[in-house]
């Protein structure tokens, strides 16, 4: 296992991502203990910069902090759930550069941008959405990532009930390329994209989240005939225990902690914005020469015609996809420049055009979720 286990749901680590948050660690030296939260947010000075000025800022040196933003109530809110389930763990949260729950440490890290409007603007100008940025999906993250602390608190994946249960911990680590298969009964349903899946940690994170999120009664009523259910009764017998015992780990480092990144925005949205890009072979053209077929000799080009598109086509296949933003607005983008490129132009019937392009776009980011490739190369 990596030093970092998780990320959240849209976010899945890749190899590339592991290396990335092993460079950030690099830059890190200081290793303070996790604790509550504390301190207010202090002035914010930067937050009138232009996004260029912005960008300039080093993180460690935006004070950013969780009390006195919208998160204090949010992860109160997570807080009082907890409560509620009467469990008296509560994971220490930290502003850190994404969503996670560090390898071994009972504790959530919060991206940062998400304590200051200003930031989550540069954040969705920058990458198109703002992840866990409305109440209920940082609730669901929260949950999430709630059910790998309590995980590294209580150390139940290393025990053989567990494993019977989800799996062996120590198996291939690679939620980009998971095959879901989406009307299983075998997990339960909390993040998109059949999250569970991905792997075993995942799978128990998802059933800790709809534990979390549901009245016993409910959940039981939901996952009645499902296998699923299964897991929902061990993990219910698993927090019975974590009610009565207090946690073996407690204490632990804060990786990517927020207030020591010296690195820049700039720097930051660098390299997540080249993680997320993907490798472009001109293996597409014949695909779109065929969509562009019987273009209009001196007709409108192509990439005009997607340019006028696009935000409509990236709304439509976003939502039945369920795949990030981003990802699906760089496919339109690359797509769009290989048509100029080419020259192509578009044909007379652009009705026919629009369902044409929305399926193979479609089909392309389904592909993409399946296996971590837009297009399978064999
Ligand atoms: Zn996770």
């Amino acid at each position: 296992m990596g030093k970092l286990v998780d990320i959240g749901m849209a976010s899945c680590p890749t190899a590339s991502f592991l290396r990335y948050h092993e460079a950030v660690e690099a830059d890190d030296h200081s290793e303070p203990a996790i604790g509550p939260a504390s301190g207010s947010t202090p002035g914010s000075a930067w937050a009138g910069l232009k996004d260029d000025e912005l960008l300039a800022c080093r993180i460690c040196d935006l004070g950013v902090r969780i009390a006195g933003s919208e998160l204090e109530g949010r992860v109160a809110q997570f807080q009082e759930e907890l409560a509620a389930r009467g469990l008296a763990f509560r994971p220490a949260c930290y502003l850190g550069d994404e969503w996670f729950s560090p390898a071994g440490v009972p504790a959530i890290a919060i991206p940062f941008y998400l304590a200051h409007p200003r930031l989550k603007t540069l954040e969705h100008r920058q990458m198109l959405e703002v992840e866990g940025g409305t109440p209920e999906w940082c609730q669901q993250l929260l949950r999430h990532e709630c059910g790998h602390a309590i995980d590294h608190a209580y150390r139940f994946s290393s025990r053989d009930d567990w494993r019977r249960i989800f799996g062996s911990p120590d198996a291939e680590y690679a939620p980009e390329t998971y095959q879901p298969r989406p009307y299983s009964k075998g997990f339960v349903r909390h993040l998109p994209n059949w999250y569970a899946q991905a792997h075993p940690d995942e799978d128990f994170a998802e059933t800790v989240a709809v534990w979390l999120s549901m009245k016993p009664e409910e959940w039981r009523e939901q996952y009645r005939g499902w296998k699923a259910l299964e897991k929902l009764q061990f993990v219910h017998s698993l927090m019975e225990e974590a009610k009565s015992n207090p946690p073996k780990v407690s204490r632990g480092r804060r990786i990517s902690d927020a207030s020591k990144l010296r690195k820049t925005l700039a720097r930051y949205y660098a390299e997540r914005r080249k993680l997320y890009a993907e490798d472009f072979p001109d293996f597409y053209d014949a695909d779109l020469r065929v969509i562009f077929e019987n273009g209009e000799p001196h007709g409108e080009s192509a990439a005009r015609v997607m340019r006028k598109n696009r935000a409509a086509l990236v709304a439509s296949i976003v939502r039945w996809t369920q795949q990030r933003k981003y990802t699906v607005d760089m496919l339109v983008r690359r797509l769009m420049q290989r048509c100029q490129q080419l020259e192509l132009t578009a044909p007379r019937d652009q009705a026919r055009l629009s369902y044409e392009l929305s399926a193979y776009l479609a089909t392309l980011v389904t592909n993409h979720l399946h296996t971590g490739r837009f297009k399978r190369s064999v």
